[in-house]
């Protein structure tokens, strides 16, 4: 399952669906840079995969210490 508080940005716990980069990796461009950006369908899927693993009430919020989950973010918003 992916993890969502390890990366930089929560979309990278999952590989991208347009360039095949791996998790934990800033998307590549067609001439294979790194763009230090994600590509829209990436946090798509990563949107995806934490909703199947946490559920629609859940949020991610950037704390100071890093990243949290919240069981109940969108709930209450
Ligand atoms: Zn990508």
């Amino acid at each position: 399952m992916p993890d969502f508080i390890v990366h930089r940005h929560p979309a990278l716990a999952v590989s991208c669906p347009i360039c095949g980069t791996d998790p934990g990796l800033w998307c590549r461009q067609l001439n294979g840079q790194f763009t230090g950006s994600l590509h829209k369908a990436r946090q798509a899927e990563a949107d995806r995969q934490f909703i199947e693993q946490y559920g629609h009430e859940a949020a991610i919020i950037h704390a100071a210490s890093g990243w949290l989950i919240d069981p109940h973010g969108c709930a209450r918003d």
